[in-house]
């Protein structure tokens, strides 16, 4: 029995392993890092205390827009509005709320036990350090004021959002490290994450750094003035853009470090951050959206508890004196802080609250590890919420699982099996059908081409292939690649063995970078895509200096460069009839076609079909994931993209997405009748049984 319950619990442990290795939210919240939060929290000290209206807030907005910029989320935009702080005049008592009861703290909360004194300091002589006095010298003006966010574009629903903020102003004479330098590095933090160039969401997520909190949330009632009725629109129509798409939550953070407890009797509080410290998720019940979120809150409570390295989350009803508050009464609105603002913060738990001491080599790594705790919380909820996941293959992920098809007649029957074959590869492109009715694919990375049969068992068939990316047959049979070793980057012939032969390795005397994919006519003559150095290959140092371009290589004759222009020319397509030519734009919008002239030249490029969505990536560039193309015996094609599998008509319409559990690369119709569709991506091989039926007048 003993033995038993034994062998259970080593089980139950083995698998959790196996889970969280697979959990790609586990994967995103690890790449928040301790380091870079603590140095873009001291990055923000150098501008003292922030003080709205002055030339050092000023210059705090100009460097947090360039951060975010460095950290990927380059669509940095700025809300401009006119602060005017209220007119005082002396002869009007100031029409304030009723007084609280004195146990009753602001937000609706209850005091129980010690309170310190509370308040903001005004005094220079109080900041000891000369230096630090004299960068806050410079005192506030009205006027004109501007706070910066910038928006992480979702990829199915660009026109819905998240709002994640904290407030970049502070006062009181010291560095506002903690209120809210603690929020503004967590929100960077998070969005530095957010933009890495793996990482995809479905819905948007805007990171805003709002200015004038600490003169009464003017920057963030500014914003939801200016912004509250643009939500949903598109701009311009059709452009699948949404200069603000709509709210779905509004979080925000602000004094995310300190939670050293009650304060004693005497009004001082402990050093030490007490080892139950933790992160307050708060709402506020009175509001029109108490319901919803009081939901969001549980939600971040829930991510807290799953994702959170080592301080967990409290929910609390009584949300208050946050940017969070112009929006409650909009959508679900909640806030995160080191202690409850109304009944701990309001007592006088932090000490250095709006005082001198606030700055940064006031806080420790336990402190520090609150707000990376608090931004644990909020990347993991955000990332359930808005759909994220991670995209290429350097980071563990979940194992590619079957989906299912939609019925697009004559193309696929309804509920059709998107089978997985096997996952695992090394690079997966080039699938091309067999004569014998079986498919070779590339492995790109392992510097193989391997066989699928019509069972799904796998085997070598050619080792050594200097790197062949894209496949195709030429009408004798020889087997054509695009190879990309640096250094040997060419078109050539690699089977059958004897027949080896180099068809093309340089235009005008410059080596091809790394050239993608190509296609066979029937004369011999070879239509290959050279894409351009792609980021990473960039940040190498290409050896390429040739721009993105489609080439061709006539029977026996050089490389003709026939198209340029073209953002990332990727997968390309000859028409049944050979007269059309079609060509992928990973980073535009539509599926490229040309007429192909009788030497084998093209004109009259035109925007063949749309592509069903694109996002924006890191860079701020627009992309489609437009990768392989095949074509059916009725013309239709077949585009292999981020969303799955496009069809269009041989008129350009879309006809359907097949979806599949990786984002596809490439594909090809395969199989004795050629009626089963193999597409290859993200190290998986997937098939799928069609109506459609593959064009039969080439093996591609
Ligand atoms: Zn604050």
């Amino acid at each position: 029995m003993r033995f038993v319950l034994l062998v259970g619990a080593v089980g139950l442990v083995a698998a959790t392993a196996v889970a969280q290795e697979a959990d790609p939210i586990a994967a995103m919240v690890q790449r928040l890092e301790l380091e870079k939060y603590k140095a873009t929290l001291k990055g923000l000290t150098q501008f003292g205390d922030r003080r709205q209206g002055t030339d050092r807030n000023r210059a705090a907005i100009d460097w947090i827009d360039q951060q975010l910029k460095a950290f990927g989320c380059t669509n940095t935009e700025r809300l401009k509005y006119e602060y005017q702080p209220p007119p005082r005049n002396p002869d009007t008592p100031a029409t304030a709320a009723p007084p609280r009861p004195r146990d009753q703290a602001q937000g609706g909360g209850r005091f129980r036990g010690n309170r310190a004194r509370t308040g903001v300091n005004t005094d220079p002589m109080a900041q000891p350090d000369v230096k630090l006095r004299e960068l806050n010298s410079q005192p506030t003006t009205p006027g004109p004021r501007e706070e910066v966010y910038c928006t992480k574009i979702g990829t199915t629903r660009p026109d819905e959002m998240y709002i994640v903020g904290a407030h970049m102003d502070g006062h009181g004479w010291g560095e506002a490290a903690n209120d809210d330098g603690s929020g503004t590095a967590l929100v960077m933090e998070v969005a530095r994450v957010f933009s890495s160039p793996d990482v995809q969401t479905e819905r948007s997520i805007r990171f805003v750094l709002w200015n004038n909190e600490e003169t009464g949330l003017n920057g963030a009632r500014a914003y939801v003035e200016q912004r509250q009725a643009l939500q949903g629109k598109e701009d311009p129509p059709g452009s699948r853009r949404y200069p603000e798409p709509r709210w779905l939550g509004m979080i925000q953070h602000d004094m995310m470090m300190f939670d050293h407890g009650m304060p004693r009797a005497d009004g001082t509080v402990s050093p030490e951050q007490r080892p139950e410290a933790d992160v307050n998720v708060e709402f506020q019940v009175n509001s029109k959206m108490a319901a919803e979120s009081q939901k969001l809150a549980w939600f971040f409570y829930q991510a807290n508890e799953k994702y959170a390295t080592d301080y967990p989350a409290a929910v609390g009803p009584h949300m208050t004196n946050t940017d969070s508050t112009p929006f409650m009464d909009i959508v679900p609105a909640i806030s995160l802080r080191e202690n409850e603002r109304g009944t701990q913060v309001g007592a006088g738990w932090d000490p250095h609250w709006h005082q001198p001491t606030d700055r940064y080599d006031t806080f420790s790594d336990k402190d520090f590890r609150l707000g990376l705790n608090a931004a644990q919380t909020t990347l993991a909820a955000l990332a359930q919420l808005t759909g994220a996941r991670l995209t290429g293959g350097q980071t563990p992920q979940a194992p590619a699982t079957d989906t299912v098809a939609p019925a697009i007649p004559g193309v696929v029957a309804a509920g059709t099996k998107v089978q997985v074959i096997k996952s695992g590869f090394e690079g997966t492109e080039g699938p091309i059908g067999m004569p014998d009715g079986s498919l070779i694919f590339t492995e790109t990375q392992a510097n193989r081409i391997t066989r699928i049969d019509a069972n799904g068992n796998t085997s070598t068939f050619l080792e050594n292939t200097n790197g062949s990316n894209g496949l195709a047959f030429d009408a004798k049979g020889r087997l054509v690649s695009v190879q990309t070793v640096p250094g040997q980057t060419k078109i050539g012939v690699i089977y059958p063995k004897g027949s080896e032969a180099t068809l093309a390795d340089s235009f005008d005397g410059s080596p091809f970078g790394r050239p993608n994919d190509l296609v066979v006519d029937r004369k011999g003559g070879v239509y290959f895509t050279e894409p351009g150095p792609n980021p990473q290959q960039a940040a190498a140092g290409s050896s390429t200096t040739l721009p993105p371009a489609v080439y061709y290589v006539p029977p026996r004759g050089k490389a003709i460069k026939i198209a340029d222009g073209i953002e990332r020319p990727n997968g390309i397509m000859l028409s049944r009839d050979e007269k059309t030519l079609y060509v992928n734009n990973s980073n535009g919008e539509y599926l490229l076609a040309f007429d192909v002239k009788p030497d084998g030249t093209v004109g009259n490029r035109r925007n063949f079909a749309k592509y069903e969505s694109g996002s924006k990536n890191a860079a701020g560039v627009f992309t489609s994931g437009a990768d392989g193309l095949a074509i059916d015996s009725e013309g239709r094609l077949y585009v292999a993209a981020s969303t799955g599998v496009q069809v269009f008509s041989p008129k350009g319409e879309h006809l359907g997405t097949i979806p599949l559990s990786r984002a596809p690369q490439n594909l090809a119709f395969a199989g004795p009748d050629k009626k089963t569709l193999y597409v290859v991506g993200r190290g998986s091989a997937f098939k799928i049984q069609m109506q459609a039926q593959g064009y039969q007048g080439r093996a591609k």
